[in-house]
């Protein structure tokens, strides 16, 4: 109390803060903070943020609500403070009121959040009770996700039930003043998960078990290493010999190898780390951040090439911390490849008897331990976009499960289950959005059980019973099938239109825009494959107004695997049955005889058509003689990206012409060209990504001029291609328009079921009947 105070001069304020403010720390912060200021009252949850009351000296007060936006946890978000003054009431004490009834249920289930700086500080603090522990945590961090089994969000529903709290966690547990209030994963060495090392028979434990995975690893091992969301496959990043017998053994030839680094200094070694990047790198999701190699780079190529750039994450669990500081104090860099322990498409590993199944062959050793993780998550992986910020490509870990925005609200709770590729899946309810974790490929029978479950799961935990099922239009994904087969109203929407949808509801858009969706494959609502289409789009709706000129996919889907097959064909439409006479773009092993026929297969079931944008990326590769034969969708366009020669570049021709169907923009001209070419094929590839920009803005353009509608939203995996997507961005700009782009949500197929549920419930809101 202020020294000759005004005897009764209290003050008394009702305080009511939105935004991220449940589920992060946030009571036990505005406790401690009240008693630092020697305030009375309380504080609670109220339905959609915090409710506290504070009763005391006015400028301590004032200084109170200063701190509060100050000092607020790390894991909150404070978007708005109201404060109302009160009649004092002469109150003593304060206190903090338990009710889960008003808690939300997004404010339960919080995505996992990277070991906090105070946790950290004990962590390598000799004299802390938690020395060197690896499962330290508090309030403001540790996992959440991936270790609830159920609602209400407490001990004895997580992976944590097994362990009791000691005496001395408990009473931190209990303490309103503590870091460690109701933090649900709250252990020590005494109490909590322990970590071992095995190699072969050989079993370590404790600090023994880092040091001998450090020692392992810097001598070259593969090692599979236990986090939060999954086992991880952990081998030293300046050992090419070692990373190639990791890629050998996960047969993943050519997809780059993430690493981790111990700290920020580190990746500045690996890495051009330009403005914006700290951020992210240093944020409590820590994302792997795709930035460029430094040119004098110490990584083993083998971990990057040929892409030019590196995905990189700073570590985010204790346990990784330690593993990192052991190889350090061996006078090695604090830095490993670590890349998602799972065969190629299909989901994590995270169980340890199925990864020691899984990995036997993969891993030399294992460093497990024993909190078991409930729910699979792999790491996120973010680009810097091309309108600045993040823009996440993989959204899972730290991200997962965060409330994305729907408006219209969904007038009946729906379930999204998105594409075949990168599956994921949404639930919808109200004016909330929920994305499931990236799980992997459908094709793989283990993605799909991924997926049933996960719905399962995520029905439960935030407590939605869909009353319609929104899928792809394609009849052949095994997400559509399983939609139809829930046996819940269905409706179906197509893939571009879900694209510029998932654009337009993260910027709570309802349009109308120009839309340019470009992509791999997806189904049209012609039944013929669309990827480089102009559609005039609502959230309700779309018309196509343009597309590529049609390609031929020789051997269908085997075309996407073999962009030789995407190149002979056109070659055979330029030249016809000589090939020119010339030397053609194949692989070992495919002989001329061969491609002759492959080139001739008439347009059909053997060959069918298509708009896609992804496609002539790949056809321009292969011409040029990068990857004829690619391992992954995808590969042979960033290849094409990543040797792009730097600065400026002159597109090359190409022809746009209205047809019935709308405009088409024709490429031909540009192959013509590009297939006798005899520019250094940097310059090539350079070119190629500027006639691309220049014809995509010029079709825009004249919807744009038809139209009037002046914002443009650019949506699907092509747009991933951050060159492309400068360009074309730039170009839109430039012509006066705006542009949205995805940020939150990834612009490839990871993104589908977002904007297939804003697409649903755009439609059921304005009445629309659905099949049964
Ligand atoms: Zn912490
Ligand atoms: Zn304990």
């Amino acid at each position: 109390m202020a020294e000759g105070g005004v005897q009764g001069a209290l003050a008394r304020t009702r305080i009511e803060v939105w935004g991220v403010v449940q589920g992060v720390g946030f009571r036990p912060f505005v406790y401690r903070l009240a008693r630092r200021y020697g305030l009375a009252g309380f504080v609670r949850n109220h339905s959609r943020g915090v409710t506290a009351e504070l009763e005391g000296d006015p400028g301590a007060l004032d200084a109170f609500l200063e701190a509060l936006e100050r000092e607020a946890p790390p894991l909150s978000r404070i978007d708005r403070v109201e404060s109302t003054p009160l009649p004092p009431r002469g109150e003593e004490g304060f206190h903090v009121v338990e009710s889960v009834r008003e808690t939300t249920r997004e404010a339960l289930v919080r995505p996992d959040a990277a070991v906090c700086d105070a946790c950290l500080a004990e962590l390598f603090d000799p004299e802390d009770r938690r020395y060197r522990y690896p499962f330290i945590n508090c309030t403001d961090c540790g996992p959440r996700f991936t270790i609830i089994r159920d609602i209400p969000y407490d001990r004895p529903f997580t992976t944590m039930a097994a362990f009791t709290m000691c005496p001395q966690c408990q009473s931190e547990y209990e303490d309103p003043g503590d870091r460690r209030f109701h933090a649900q994963p709250n252990a020590c060495p005494n109490c909590g998960p322990q970590a071992w090392y095995s190699r072969g028979d050989a079993t370590v434990t404790g600090q023994d078990a880092f040091e001998a995975a450090a020692r392992d690893l810097a001598a070259g091992a593969v090692v599979a290493v236990k986090g939060l969301g999954g086992y991880h496959l952990a081998v030293d990043p300046f050992n090419g010999e070692a990373v190639m017998r990791l890629r050998e053994r996960k047969r993943r030839p050519h997809k780059p190898l993430a690493v981790m680094a111990a700290d920020l200094a580190t990746v500045e070694q690996l890495c051009q780390v330009p403005s914006g990047a700290p951020e992210i790198l240093l944020s409590p999701s820590r994302p792997i951040l795709l930035l460029p190699r430094r040119e004098e780079s110490p990584l083993a190529p083998e971990v990057y090439r040929p892409h030019a750039t590196v995905g990189v994450m700073v570590a985010y669990t204790p346990l990784h911390y330690l593993l990192l500081d052991a190889l350090k104090r061996r006078g090695h860099a604090p830095v490993l490849v670590m890349t998602s322990g799972n065969v190629s498409g299909q989901p994590i590993l995270a169980d340890n008897a199925e990864a020691h199944a899984r990995l036997g062959g993969v891993a030399d050793a294992f460093l497990d331990h024993n909190r078991p993780i409930h729910i699979r998550c792999d790491d996120s992986v973010a680009q810097l976009a091309a309108d600045g910020g993040l823009q996440l490509l993989r959204r899972a870990r730290g991200f997962v499960p965060d409330v994305l925005p729907l408006a219209p609200a969904a007038p009946v709770p729906l379930l999204a289950v998105g594409g075949q590729e990168k599956s994921a899946f949404a639930l919808g309810q109200g004016e909330r959005a929920f994305l499931s974790q990236y799980l992997g490929d459908l094709e793989m029978v283990e993605t799909l059980e991924a997926l049933k479950a996960g719905v399962e799961h995520f029905c439960r935990v935030f407590a939605i019973r869909p009353q319609v099922v929104v899928h792809d239009l394609h009849p052949g994904y095994l997400s559509t099938r399983y939609a139809q087969e829930t046996g819940v109203p269905a409706l179906a929407v197509q893939h571009h239109h879900a694209h510029i949808a998932s654009v337009l509801a993260e910027a709570g858009h309802r349009g109308p825009v120009v839309g340019v969706a470009a992509d791999g494959t997806g189904y049209g609502d012609d039944g013929t494959l669309w990827g480089g289409e102009i559609l005039l789009a609502t959230l309700r709706g779309y018309q196509r107004v343009g597309h590529l000129a049609p390609l031929s996919l020789p051997g269908g889907e085997r075309a996407i695997r073999e962009p030789w097959r995407l190149a002979v064909a056109a070659l055979y439409r330029l030249w016809g049955e000589d090939l020119g006479g010339r030397p053609l773009p194949l692989p070992p092993g495919v002989e001329r005889r061969t491609a002759l026929a492959v080139a001739r297969l008439p347009a059909g079931p053997y060959a069918p058509l298509t708009t896609s944008l992804g496609r002539y990326f790949d056809l321009v590769a292969a011409l040029l003689g990068i990857g004829q034969v690619v391992s992954f969708e995808g590969q042979a366009a960033m290849e094409l990206e990543a040797v792009c020669a730097a600065g400026p570049a002159q597109p090359y021709p190409y022809h746009l012409r209205k047809e019935a169907d709308g405009l088409v923009m024709d490429l031909w001209p540009a192959l013509e060209i590009l297939a006798v070419t005899q520019e250094p094929v940097p310059v090539v590839a350079a070119r190629f990504h500027a006639t691309v920009a220049a014809m995509l803005e010029e079709a825009v353009r004249e919807v744009v001029d038809q139209t009037g509608i002046r914002e443009v939203a650019l949506s699907g995996g092509v747009f991933q291609n951050r060159r492309l997507t400068r360009l074309l961005r730039e170009r839109l700009t430039a012509a006066g328009l705006d542009v949205l782009l995805n940020h939150a949500v990834p612009p490839n197929d990871g993104g589908l079921a977002y904007g297939q549920l804003a697409v649903a419930a755009a439609r059921l809101t304005e009445g629309e009947e659905i099949r049964t």
